[in-house]
């Protein structure tokens, strides 16, 4: 059987996949887009929906690793590592703890505050343009019902003023003026009004719609099985038949590590999983989106249906759903406000591409020319999916970057 031809050829339908591949097509490459399920059915489907800028600072950061082992302890805790001797996962621990130092806060923060906000623009732009998608641009109120939380709260405001976010620091009294339905129980909250929210996958979809009116051709129920290296090049990509490419693009979220693999491409990536419940016809809707510091849980209102999102559990690629997590889901935010009911709720599960470093991967591995690897999100690939789109197709054209991602580079992890 003859091969087929790409371009470009894209692997992944998440929201990184499908912002790749219309930023492609819009400079006129001919791209193909393979998603081995339905468009939009990984981490990017049922998130929390939010692009926050406000929330910069990586995942590794100092305090981080007492709070997680205290955490462990807790079975009803937002964070959870399933005891298995994994070297991959003892490897990425080991690194995660190297990254949780101040000097790596301050040489991370100024590429995701930058770069989200950028993103957010483009986000704009695209509702501005007609985008078919649900996007509000509220704000994000983050909520703490611990003296404690709060204090360090108002410490991490200081960190990203000075990055050109913008905050107000409230009461508790204030914090209810502007959300009567927050209990008594809160102490004060950050208001950052240059956050937004959106519905993802209608975002996703509607994109996806878009790139295809612009040529590009986008397969469904097609795996890639395995990226086939010869010399300096990726010959041949192996999925129902075999495509001969150009250039690949791998944004294949959480499952990314093991297709580059075999081509001796280390990519530290774990699966964090995390939950959503998504109420339709809620009791209540907050104005605007929540985050409810203790617990670490999203309150997100999207078009008429309430969504909570959290939990973040180091437990492999399954895609099991743990009734346990989404019991403490329910109990974390009754803490915080009335407890929620709708008339259907929809329990769901995606894992996010975490990487030890907690920064995105993006660009070209020296191994080899004619690969460019866009994944390792974690928690904040809805926020950067534009721009990291963006990105790619100024990689893909040899055209300088409007911004400097050498600190996302894959080559990093060889050190
Ligand atoms: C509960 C929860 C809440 C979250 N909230 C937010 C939020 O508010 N804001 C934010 O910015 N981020 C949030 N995130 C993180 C965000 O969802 C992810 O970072 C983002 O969706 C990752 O996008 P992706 O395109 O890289 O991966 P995915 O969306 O997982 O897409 C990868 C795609 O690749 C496909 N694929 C995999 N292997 C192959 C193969 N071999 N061949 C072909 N296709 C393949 C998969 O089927 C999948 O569709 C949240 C995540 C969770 C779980």
């Amino acid at each position: 059987m003859a091969a087929n031809r790409a371009e470009v050829l894209v692997i992944g339908g998440g929201i990184v996949g499908v912002c790749a591949a219309y930023f492609l097509a819009q400079r006129g490459a001919k791209v193909v887009l393979l998603e081995r399920d339905e468009i939009c059915s990984g981490a990017s489907y049922g998130n929390a929906g939010l692009v926050v800028p406000s929330h910069s600072i990586p995942l590794p950061a100092p305090g981080v690793v007492a709070k997680g082992l205290r955490w462990l302890l807790n079975p009803e805790s937002p964070f959870y590592i399933r005891p298995r001797l994994d070297l991959t996962l003892l490897s990425w621990l080991w690194r995660f703890r190297r990254s949780c130092t101040e000097e790596h806060v301050r040489t991370s923060l100024p590429s995701l505050c930058t770069l989200q906000q950028v993103s957010l623009a483009l986000f704009a732009q695209f509702a501005a343009e007609g985008l078919p998608f649900v996007w509000q641009r509220k704000g994000t109120m983050t909520v703490y019902n611990t003296e404690q939380g709060f204090e360090d709260g108002v410490r991490e405001v200081e960190l990203l003023r000075q990055h050109g976010i913008a905050a107000e620091v409230l009461t508790g009294e204030q914090v209810r003026e502007r959300e009567p339905l927050l209990r008594e129980t809160v102490v004060g909250g950050v208001y950052f009004p240059g956050d937004a929210h959106l519905d993802p996958a209608a975002f996703v979809h509607a994109l996806a719609n878009r790139t295809r009116e612009m040529g590009a051709l986008i397969l469904t129920q097609t795996e890639v099985k395995v990226l086939e290296g010869r010399g300096r090049r990726v010959e041949r990509v192996l999925a129902d038949g075999e495509w001969q490419v150009d250039l690949v693009v791998l944004a294949a979220g959480a499952w990314s590590p093991q297709l580059v693999r075999p081509l001796g491409i280390p990519l530290p990536i774990q699966p964090a999983k995390g939950y959503s419940i998504t109420f339709c016809h809620p009791n209540f809707l907050p104005s605007l989106p929540l985050m409810l510091n203790e617990v670490r849980v999203a309150v997100t209102p999207l078009d008429g249906r309430l969504r909570l999102g959290g939990t973040l559990e180091l437990a492999g690629l399954y895609l099991s759903i743990n009734q346990r997590r989404i019991h403490a889901i329910r109990q974390g935010v009754a803490k915080y406000l009335p407890s929620v009911s709708g008339s259907k709720e929809v329990v769901w599960c995606g894992l996010r591409p975490c990487t030890p470093d907690g920064l995105p991967v993006l660009g070209r591995p020296h191994r080899l020319d004619n690969l460019i690897i866009a994944t390792g999100h974690g928690t904040l690939g809805v926020s950067l999916g534009p721009i990291t789109g963006k990105l790619v197709a100024q990689m893909a054209a040899g055209e300088p970057l409007d911004h400097d991602v050498r600190l996302w580079s894959p080559d990093r992890f060889l050190r």
